[in-house]
C-alpha cells in the first residue's frame, strides 16, 4: 500500500495512521516551523478574512505546501472553524476526512469513531493497539521529561513545551523522535538543576508568540506545567485506546480541563498562572471559567500573529512578575 502523507488539524488517534504505515503531519507544527507570516499572507490572498484565527490560515497554507495526500480535520472537539477549513482544502483537490470527538464523551460513540478511522485506513484494532504500545514507550519517556521539568528542575519550561507539543505527530518519524529524546534525556539527567523562581502553569493552546518562554524566563518565572501540550503527549498511558482518548481533556468540556489543571497545580506546587488565548478564538470564553475557578494569580495573554512579543505584552508580564515574584 502507498504511504500517504496525511495532515491533521489537532491531536487525534495517531496510532491508526502509523499502524497503516502512513506519514502523519500536524499542520500546526508545520505552520510554526516554516515562514508563518508568508503562510498567513497566502491564505488571506485566497480570501480568508483578516479577522480569523491565524492558526486556521496557517493550517490551510501548510496543507497546500506540504505535498499531502489527505487532510484529517477534527470537526468536533476542536475548532469551530475546522469544517469550513476542510471545505477550502477540498477545493484545492486534496482529499479530506472528518474525525470527531463525540461531545457526549461516551465510550461507545468514540469507539465507533475510532473504528470508522481504522476502516478508512484498512487497519484492525489489534494492529492499532500494537502501534499504541510502541508509541506509549515513547510517551513514558515524555512523562520522565515532564517530571525532570517540574520536580528535578533539569528541563526548562521551553524545552518541556517543545517536546510535548511535537508528540502530537512524533514529527512523522517516532523512531527518530525517540532516538533524539533519548539523547536529550541522557544530557538532561546529567545536568545541574536549574534555579526555581516563580512556579508557573501555562494554560491554553500553544502560543503563537516566538519568544514567550524566553521572556518569561528572563523575567524570573519558570513554566513547570504546559497544560494542552501535556495533553497532546497522552500521559495517562491507558491500555485501551478508547479510554486514552476519553481521558484526553482538550476535546471536551472546559470543566474536564479544569479538573486536570487543579490536580497539576497541587502536584507541581504552582504559584501563578499564565493563560494564553488566540485572537478570534472561541476558547477565550472557556478561559473566563478557568480564571474564575483557579484561585491563583492569573495573567491572560492574547496573541494574534507568529512574531515576537509586542511591547505591551512584555510590560504586562513585567508588572505581573513585579507583583507576584
Ligand atoms: S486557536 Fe482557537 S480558533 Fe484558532 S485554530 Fe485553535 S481552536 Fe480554532
Amino acid at each position: 500500500m502507498k504511504t500517504k502523507r496525511i495532515g491533521f488539524t489537532t491531536s487525534l488517534p495517531v496510532e491508526v495512521l502509523y499502524a497503516a504505515g502512513h506519514f502523519p503531519i500536524d499542520l500546526n507544527n508545520i505552520f510554526l516551523s516554516q515562514d508563518s507570516s508568508a503562510h498567513i499572507h497566502k491564505a488571506e490572498l485566497k480570501g480568508f478574512p483578516r479577522s480569523l484565527c491565524s492558526w486556521i490560515k496557517g493550517n490551510f497554507s501548510s496543507a497546500l505546501s506540504s505535498d499531502l495526500d489527505e487532510v484529517i480535520g477534527i470537526v468536533q472537539g476542536d475548532c469551530s472553524n475546522s469544517s469550513s477549513l476542510l471545505e477550502m482544502i477540498a477545493e484545492e483537490e486534496i482529499d479530506i476526512y472528518r474525525f470527531s470527538f463525540p461531545p457526549q464523551k461516551e465510550y461507545a460513540a468514540l469507539d465507533a469513531e475510532i473504528s470508522r478511522l481504522e476502516e478508512h485506513y484498512g487497519v484492525s484494532r489489534k494492529l492499532t493497539l500494537e502501534t499504541k504500545a510502541w508509541l506509549d514507550e515513547i510517551r513514558r519517556k515524555l512523562i520522565e521529561l515532564d517530571k525532570l521539568c517540574y520536580s528535578d528542575r533539569k528541563v526548562s519550561g521551553r524545552d518541556n513545551h517543545l517536546w510535548l507539543v511535537n508528540s502530537s505527530d512524533f514529527q512523522g518519524d517516532p523512531a527518530r523522535f525517540e532516538r533524539e529524546l533519548d539523547e536529550f534525556l541522557y544530557q538532561a539527567r546529567a545536568s545541574k538543576p536549574l534555579p526555581t523562581r516563580l512556579r508557573l502553569g501555562y494554560l491554553g493552546v500553544p502560543p503563537i508568540f516566538r519568544d514567550l518562554y524566553d521572556v518569561i524566563s528572563e523575567q524570573g518565572g519558570d513554566v513547570l506545567f504546559n497544560e494542552v501540550q501535556r495533553q497532546f503527549s497522552m500521559p495517562h498511558l491507558k491500555q485501551d485506546i478508547v479510554e486514552q482518548y476519553l481521558i484526553y481533556t482538550y476535546p471536551y468540556s472546559v470543566l474536564d480541563r479544569l479538573k486536570d489543571i487543579k490536580e497539576q497545580i497541587q502536584l507541581r506546587d504552582l504559584q501563578a498562572i499564565v493563560a494564553y488565548t488566540q485572537a478570534f478564538c472561541h476558547l477565550q470564553i472557556d478561559n473566563l471559567l478557568l480564571k474564575k475557578h483557579i484561585k491563583l494569580p492569573f495573567l491572560n495573554l492574547e496573541g494574534e500573529l507568529p512574531e515576537k512579543l509586542d511591547s505591551r505584552t512584555i510590560l504586562r508580564l513585567e508588572s505581573f512578575f513585579e507583583v507576584h515574584s
